[in-house]
C-alpha cells in the first residue's frame, strides 16, 4: 500500500489517497482544537496517544460486532481505514449531563441519564454544529430512515461494549460523538474514538481525563489521555 496525495486536512487529522481506491491514509496529527476551531494548540505527542488509542477501540468494536472503517496502524500516527462516504451528521450518547447540555437545559454537570440519550448534530463549524433531529436529516437528505436507524442502533451498542470497558478500568463514559459513512449499502463507523471526542471522568474522584483538560484550561492534557489508555492496557511509545 503506498500513501498517495492529501485528499483533506481537518482540524486535527488529515486524509490521504492511497493506491487503493477504496482505502485512504488517517494521519493523526498533533493540533489540537476545541470551540469550533477557535481555541488551537499543538500538543505534543497527541497524534501518536490518539492514533493508537483509536485503534485500541475500533479492533474492541469490530470485535463486539460493530463494522468499522479501521483496517490497521501503519505507524505511530497513521492508520489505513476503508474510504467512506461520510454522513455530515454527528451521533452523541450521554450517561452522565455536562457540556453542552447542561448549557442547553441549565441542568447540573453530573446528573445520571437513564436511559442514556441520543442526540443528532449537524457536522457544520460555521453554525457551530447545530443539534438536528431525523426528520431535518431526512428532508435535507443527509441520510434516509434506516441509515439513521443503523445510526442510532450502532451508536447505542457502542455505549453497550464501551461503559463496561471504562467502567472496568475505573473510568466512567460521560459521553461521545461518532460519524458514519457508507460503504456500498452497509453503515459503517468511521472517524476516531480517542479522548478528544468523548468524556471520560475517573470514577471515584471523578477527574476529567478527556478534552475537557484542554477546553478548561487544565494542564497535563496528553499526560491524562495516557494515563487513560494505560489503565486500558495501551502501550505508548
Ligand atoms: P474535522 O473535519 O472535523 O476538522 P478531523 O480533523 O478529524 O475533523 O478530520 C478528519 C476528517 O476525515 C473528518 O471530516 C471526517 O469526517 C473524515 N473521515 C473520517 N474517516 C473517514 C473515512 N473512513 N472516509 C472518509 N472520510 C473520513
Ligand atoms: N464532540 C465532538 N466533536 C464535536 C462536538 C462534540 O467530539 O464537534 C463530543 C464532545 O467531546 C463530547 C460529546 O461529543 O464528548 C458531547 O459534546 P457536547 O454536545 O457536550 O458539546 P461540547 O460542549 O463538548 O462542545
Amino acid at each position: 500500500m503506498e500513501k498517495r496525495e492529501e485528499l483533506y486536512a481537518g482540524k486535527a487529522k488529515s486524509v490521504f489517497y492511497t493506491d487503493d481506491p477504496e482505502r485512504f491514509v488517517l494521519v493523526f496529527r498533533d493540533d489540537t482544537s476545541a470551540f469550533d476551531g477557535e481555541k488551537k494548540e499543538q500538543l505534543n505527542r497527541k497524534g501518536m496517544v490518539n492514533n493508537l488509542f483509536n485503534g485500541f477501540i475500533m479492533e474492541k468494536l469490530e470485535a463486539a460486532g460493530v463494522p468499522t472503517h479501521f483496517e490497521g496502524v501503519l505507524s505511530d500516527t497513521e492508520s489505513l481505514v476503508k474510504k467512506l462516504d461520510m454522513i455530515p451528521v454527528e451521533c452523541v450518547v450521554r450517561n452522565v449531563s455536562a457540556g453542552s447540555l447542561c448549557r442547553r437545559l441549565g441542568v447540573e454537570e453530573g446528573q445520571e441519564l437513564t436511559p442514556p440519550t441520543y442526540e443528532l448534530f449537524l457536522k457544520d463549524d460555521a453554525l457551530h454544529d447545530p443539534m438536528v433531529n431525523e426528520s431535518l436529516a431526512v428532508s435535507f437528505n443527509w441520510a434516509n430512515e434506516a441509515e439513521l436507524a443503523r445510526m442510532k442502533e450502532l451508536t447505542y451498542k457502542v455505549n453497550d461494549v464501551l461503559k463496561t470497558l471504562f467502567d472496568e478500568a475505573g473510568m466512567l463514559l460521560v459521553d461521545y460523538k461518532l460519524e458514519f459513512g457508507r460503504s456500498g449499502s452497509e453503515i459503517v463507523l468511521g472517524d476516531e474514538f480517542s479522548p478528544d471526542g468523548c468524556r471520560i471522568w475517573d470514577k471515584e474522584t471523578r477527574k476529567k481525563m478527556d478534552k475537557d483538560r484542554f477546553r478548561q484550561g487544565l494542564g497535563d492534557v496528553i499526560e491524562t489521555y495516557e494515563e487513560v489508555g494505560r489503565r486500558l492496557g495501551i502501550n505508548f511509545h
